[in-house]
């Protein structure tokens, strides 16, 4: 058996045998199984470091690194360096619910749970339209009252793309009583529209690209804002296997393999990838 992610392998109950490796090809024939390897030369590994902030399941496992491990201390390097005066800690479900445990672990404060996710609906992101978009939210998303009712609450997530679908959540949060909101965010600003995962097509879409921190906060509605620092990123799976990591939808550095043409590249593994997180 054969998955994206190691997850799948626990749902049926099939042992982990070894992760595939990048620009490995495996072959399974009659005869038995084979890898090929040489195509791809000598070439620097560039694990999408974005899977350890959003795309894979918390309970996966990749390179020999937990999700969740590294979610949760991303939540901790937010607590160090972008710590907040408030009274509970919660997570925009699912990804940010790791990180929260991070945050109030490291800071103190303690963990709530403040909103319940309707399971039956997609991820919002790839979502064809905004209105359509704006729908999911309000569907998707429902406030627990009690928990953020009279409270100033640090408010964990893994990203603003567009800053529209933020913007909602936080008014849900003021709608439900929050007196303050203290967004963080378990990733660097996001300046660059990535062909492989997050189907971003211009750097107009991204809020990032055209505003200040200061003015982010101001336009999603927050109190304060703190995102995950660049230099921290590479620290989030420190036990992870993988030499190296693909960053450049925050740095804006890629390196694509040699082995394949950037046009070739773009087309065949974004093919891929969304047809995984679809
Ligand atoms: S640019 Fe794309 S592949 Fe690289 S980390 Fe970002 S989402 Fe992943």
């Amino acid at each position: 058996m054969v998955a994206s992610e190691s997850c799948a392998l626990d749902a049926v109950g099939a042992s982990f045998v070894r992760d595939v490796e990048p620009g490995e090809v495996v072959v399974f024939e009659p005869s038995g199984v084979r890898s090929i390897r040489e195509h791809c030369g000598e070439c620097k590994p560039s694990l999408c470091v974005f899977e350890y902030i959003y795309f894979a399941r918390p309970d996966s496992v990749i390179d020999g690194a937990s999700v969740h491990e590294a979610r949760v201390r991303a939540g901790e390097f937010l607590a160090i360096k972008q710590p907040a005066d408030a009274d509970i800690v919660i997570g925009v479900p699912d990804s940010g619910l790791d990180a929260a445990v991070g945050y109030a672990r490291q800071s103190g404060i303690p963990y709530g749970i403040g909103f319940i996710k309707n399971r039956y609906i997609g991820r919002t992101f790839i979502s064809p339209g905004q209105k359509s978009r704006e729908d999911k939210v309000r569907i998707k998303l429902n406030p627990i009252a009690s928990v953020v009712r009279g409270k100033r609450v640090v408010l964990i997530d893994d990203s603003i793309v567009r800053g529209t679908t933020s913007k909602r959540i936080v008014n849900l949060l003021r709608d439900a009583g929050a007196t303050e909101v203290h967004f963080r965010v378990t990733a660097p600003p996001f300046l660059n529209p990535c062909y492989y995962g997050t189907d971003i097509d211009s750097r107009e879409n991204l809020i990032a690209c055209r505003h200040t921190i200061p003015e982010i906060a101001e336009i999603i509605g927050v109190d304060s804002l703190g995102y995950l620092a660049q230099e921290d990123v590479h620290c989030l799976a420190d036990s992870s296997a993988c030499g190296g990591y693909c960053d450049a939808c925050f740095s804006g550095k890629s390196a694509p393999s040699p082995g394949l043409s950037t046009k070739k590249a773009k087309g065949g593994l974004r093919n891929e990838k969304l047809f995984r997180i679809l």
